[in-house]
């Protein structure tokens, strides 16, 4: 199903990342973040091929000292070697303006660069050190994040603001004042970056919060208030189910009124947990939504009494997997099976309906019933499958489905 007019897009500059676009007309592009040492190029390079052949369409890297620096061109070299060439978006803070200027080749292997306001320097230097910045990314023909957090809010700024706030005669509260904070630090830097000769189209903005209701009315106001290309994502989500509902609930509300042209869920993966687990989060909001398509998508019953074991559960996620796995390849050999349902379903009584209206779908054995999985392809009736390789058989005939329907012609 296509996404309703409520979901046409914020206007937006459309700005060059490497290969990629972001904003404009372009579909909201999926990134992630490094959680490695960066100045250790060989495990940072694997984590970035990890996300990327997850589908991470760029990848952000700590930029933090003389060493990681150093290390960026390296990273960049051996991904080329290993033929991923996603975009690397370099994360500075504190003494960015200084790695920048003193390592050309990291300046230049980068693919954009993000700044954080809040951290460039204090005073009279935060001028002349996000100047510093700004004009690297300008000799370079890089663009730029302008990335405002709440945890790194320019203190100088919240003073001016409770200042005037004062003077209100309907003065804001402390969260409302907060708000206006992070939107008038993300746009005066803009504007004051574009003063310094950096393009609109070459300026990416975001304004993260930790409050899923914070995060919407920051990015509904920036929205309303610029055409910057928007990075969204919610700081700081936590693990697990509390991190995956939060982003979710937050992206979901701004992406359907059409505002964020790339996406970063920050989720803390769990102790031993894959990285490329955000990059998964990313792609189901994204595609449950109607926005984009990156894998088929399994349609399974939640199960109930009639289900005779966990047998399809188990069917479900293997199949789920499987098409995960086979994604990576799967994408360049066959153009549009990213679109493709299958249906797992644990008994006859909706299972052969939601079969017909899948791809190909299996309807297994619920309780009482005859031992048997009726299988369907493209709404037919095709071979009904038994004994103790049903799994197997359904794999195969997922992947003889696939070979027969998108091998390109
Ligand atoms: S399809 Fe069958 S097993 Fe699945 S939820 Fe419905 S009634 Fe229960």
């Amino acid at each position: 199903m296509q996404p309703d007019s409520s979901t046409r897009r914020h206007p937006t500059h459309p700005v060059h990342i490497g290969g990629v676009i972001v904003g404009g007309d372009a579909p909201v592009v999926v990134q992630s973040m490094t959680n490695t040492d960066t100045a250790d190029v060989e495990q940072t390079a694997r984590q970035v091929a990890e996300l990327a052949r997850a589908g991470s369409e760029l990848v952000r890297i700590t930029v933090n000292s003389e060493e990681a620096a150093a290390a960026v061109p390296r990273i960049r070299e051996r991904l080329d070697a290993l033929g991923v060439d996603t975009p690397l978006i370099g994360d500075f803070h504190f003494n960015g303006h200084k790695l920048l200027g003193r390592y050309p080749a990291c300046a230049e292997a980068l693919a954009k660069y993000r700044i954080n306001p809040g951290n460039v320097g204090r005073g009279r230097k935060r001028d002349e050190q996000f100047a510093a910045m700004i004009e690297s990314a300008c000799r370079y023909q890089k663009p730029v994040r302008i990335g405002v957090n709440w945890g790194s809010l320019d203190q100088a700024l919240v003073t001016r603001l409770m200042d005037d706030n004062k003077r209100r005669s309907e003065p804001l509260d402390s969260d409302a004042l907060i708000r206006h904070a992070m939107v008038s630090s993300a746009l005066d830097n803009a504007r004051h970056a574009e003063t310094l000769g950096l393009a609109a189209d070459r300026i990416v903005l975001s304004v993260k919060m930790s409050g899923v209701q914070d995060l919407i009315a920051v990015y509904r106001e920036l929205a309303s208030r610029c055409h910057y290309a928007l990075h969204l994502g919610l700081t700081e989500a936590g693990m697990g189910i509390r991190g995956i509902v939060a982003s979710t609930a937050a992206l979901a509300v701004l992406l359907q009124e059409g505002i964020g042209d790339t996406i970063r869920v920050s989720l803390t993966p769990e102790p031993g947990a894959e990285r490329s687990e955000e990059v998964r989060v990313a792609q189901e909001i994204l595609q449950s939504m109607g926005l984009r398509s990156f894998t088929p998508d399994v349609v399974a019953c939640p199960g109930c009494g009639r289900t005779s074991s966990d047998y399809f559960q188990r069917l479900a996620q293997d199949i789920q997997a499987y098409l995960r796995e086979r994604m990576p390849e799967w994408r360049n050999r066959y153009p549009g099976v990213e679109g493709m349902t299958v249906a797992v379903m644990g008994c006859v009584v909706n299972g052969p309906g939601e079969s017909k209206q899948a791809n190909i779908g299996i309807s297994l054995p619920g309780s009482g019933e005859r031992p048997v999985a009726p299988v369907y392809v493209d709404g037919e009736k095709s071979v009904t499958l038994k004994g103790e390789h049903i799994a197997e058989e359904f794999q195969q005939l997922v992947a003889a489905y696939v070979e027969k329907t998108y091998a390109a012609r």
